[in-house]
Parts: structure tokens; sequence; C-alpha cells
């Protein structure tokens, strides 16, 4: 299908595509990124917005930095750019893991960080990682610089806490407590079961712990592909938080990964039902924390780069 007609303005910076959206302020104007998202909504239909205003040449929003106790990762970023940060694969392992795991070779090349997290698709592999992360998100726009926590971006239906006229411009991952302690007792990962046409996540889980003295001080854990949009998993942390670091804990927290989702309004097509998701949702939490907490006790090495270079990065089933 062809996408529908509309107008198109290229923004050669953040100050200019800031302008551009409060010049088109009175149609419907959108940001193009990747244009991996985008694209194929305007060409099956689902989307026909009247200006485009094209952000993907704006060189300055595409970086990893990792500076004192977070890596900021610019918007602009792609998802085959990000894994090449071996930075962000030692600060936020989780994040990194499920950047790599996204789609496939040519989505990876051309989809961006900042446009998955805008266009907040409940099955997307980022936003969990960004949730257990404990994300701050960058948005610019008319009235200045504004950080929203993850906790708060994230609003169902594709919805997130962007102001008409706001581009998001970066997403900051903290690190514990530095990139030292870090190393030493925090393990992340990111695992899912993958929709084989797609890549899409059936379910993905993001987990996050710290460990102390053998005890699991601090345990994060999110869900995408099965609730909309994606959530915390509190029950888990709380039953995980302050038990020793083995199996025995691993399992009792991850047989409390449904509590509070309710299949009738999880995430369901014709590939998986939102039964069958939140049923294989505890095994796949299960997976997380292991292989998080074998991370951060050292039981297995934290990867540095993308699974084509780090065969410890594949941290659940592939296609
Ligand atoms: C075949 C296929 C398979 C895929 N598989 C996966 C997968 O396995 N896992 C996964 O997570 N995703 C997957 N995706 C989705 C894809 O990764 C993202 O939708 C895409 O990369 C979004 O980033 P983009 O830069 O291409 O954004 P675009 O397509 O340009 O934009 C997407 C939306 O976000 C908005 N937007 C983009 N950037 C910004 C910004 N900086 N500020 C404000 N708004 C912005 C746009 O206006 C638009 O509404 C898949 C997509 C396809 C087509």
């Amino acid at each position: 299908m062809f996408p529908p007609q509309f107008g198109y303005r290229r923004a050669g910076s953040v100050a200019e595509a800031v302008d551009l959206l409060a010049e088109f302020s009175d149609r419907d104007v959108r940001v193009l990124a990747g244009g991996h998202g985008l694209l194929p909504d305007l060409k099956a239909g689902r989307e026909a917005p009247d200006v485009l205003v094209d952000i993907g040449g704006i060189d300055d929003l595409r970086y990893v930095e990792a500076g004192d106790g977070a890596v900021a990762v610019g918007a602009l970023t792609t998802y085959a750019d990000a894994v090449e940060s071996e930075a962000l694969w030692s600060r936020a392992t989780a994040f990194a893991e499920a950047v790599s795991r996204v789609g496939d070779v040519q989505i990876r090349n051309r989809g961006t960080v900042g446009g998955n997290l805008a266009q907040a698709d409940p099955s997307a592999d980022p936003p969990a990682a960004a949730l257990a992360s404990e994300a701050t998100l960058v948005a610019r726009g008319p009235d200045g610089v504004r950080e929203v926590d993850a906790a708060k971006f994230f609003a169902g239906g594709g919805g997130t806490a962007l102001r008409d006229g706001e581009i998001l411009t970066e997403v900051r991952l903290p690190t514990a407590d530095g990139a030292e302690k870090r190393e030493a007792a925090v393990g992340g990962a990111y695992v899912k079961k993958t929709h084989p046409a797609s890549g899409y996540a059936l379910v993905g889980v993001a987990a996050v712990v710290t460990v102390e003295d053998g005890r699991v001080t601090d345990a994060r854990v999110a869900v995408d592909g099965v609730t909309d949009p994606p959530r915390r998993l509190a029950p888990v942390e709380s039953a995980l938080e302050g038990e020793s670091a083995d199996a025995d804990s691993v399992d009792s927290a991850a047989d409390r990964a449904a509590e509070g989702v309710d299949p009738e309004a999880a995430v369901s097509d014709a590939y998986a039902s939102g039964a069958y998701r939140v049923e294989v949702l505890s095994v796949h939490v299960r997976r997380a924390l292991e292989t998080a907490l074998d991370r951060a006790t050292g039981a297995a090495a934290t990867p540095t780069g993308p699974p084509h270079r780090s065969a410890a990065a594949d941290g659940g089933d592939r296609r």
C-alpha cells in the first residue's frame, strides 16, 4: 500500500524541530525518526498525518555517554549503535540486552531507541528495560526541557507522557552507586519469548538486582508483551528483596509473577492469547532473575557486546 499524501519538513537541530512542531501545531503533525514504526503505520493506513517533521538527520542526538551515576543514550541512537557501547552493557545490562533483541538487523540498523520509547508499543522490548532500570526520559518542547520517570511515561494504548510539540531527546539509565559498585554487585538481564514473524516480544522480562553479602537488597522486574502499558511486577520484587540470592528465592518470587495480571486484559493477538502470555510469564521471570543474579554474583559473565560478539548476551530463546 502507498502512504497517504503528507507535507514533509526536515529539521537540522532540536531547536528547529521544536519550532517546526509549533509552526504546524494546528495540523496533525508527527515526528519522523528512523521510520520503522511510523512508515509501516502510514502504509497500512493506521496513521494519516498532515505533516512529518523529520528529525532523523539531527546527529547531536546520536550518542551513548557514560557519566557519573548514569549512562545517557541520545534519542536518535540506532539500536545497532547503542549495542556497540561497552558502557551500556556493563552499567545498564538489562537495557542493552533488550535493545540487542529488537527485531532483525534491518530494524536495528534504522530504528532508534527514542523512537521505540516514544512509540510505546506494549510488545516492544526497551520499555520494560527502561522501567526495570528506573530510567529518566528527557523531553524538549516549547516550554524547555522536562524529565519524566519511566514509571510515569507509558500510558497504555501507545500513549506517553510526551506533550504536544515535545521531542524525546534522551534516556538516562542510572547506575546503582557508580560503576565500581555496579560491577561488583548489580546484575541485569532481559529475556523474551519472541514472536516468530515480527520479532516483537510475546513475553519480555527485564530484571535488575543488587546482591550484598549473599542477599538480594534490591530487585526490579518489569514485563512487556503481556500488559498494556508494560509494568513493574511488584509482588515478584517484594518476594525477592531481603532473601538469599539463590534458586529457591528465585522460584518463590517467580511464582508470584502473574499476581495482579488479568489474563482477560492481557495483550492478545492471533499468535498468542492473553491467557497464554500470562501462563508463560513466570518462566520468563525466573529466567531473567536467574541470569541477573548470576551476573551480579559473578557466576556468569556480564556481556560486553551484542550476541554476535558475545555468546553470553543471549539470555533467552531466540528464533
Ligand atoms: C518488522 C518489524 C519488526 C519489529 N520488531 C520489533 C521488536 O522485536 N522489538 C521492538 O521493540 N520493536 C520492534 N519493532 C518496532 C521498531 O523497533 C520501532 O517501532 C521503531 O524502531 C521506532 O523507532 P523509529 O526511530 O523507527 O521511530 P519512527 O518510526 O520514526 O517513529 C515511531 C513513533 O515515535 C514517534 N517518535 C519517534 N522519535 C521520536 C522522538 N525522538 N520524540 C518524539 N516522538 C518520536 C513518531 O512520531 C512515531 O509516532 C519492529 C518494527 C518492524 C517494522
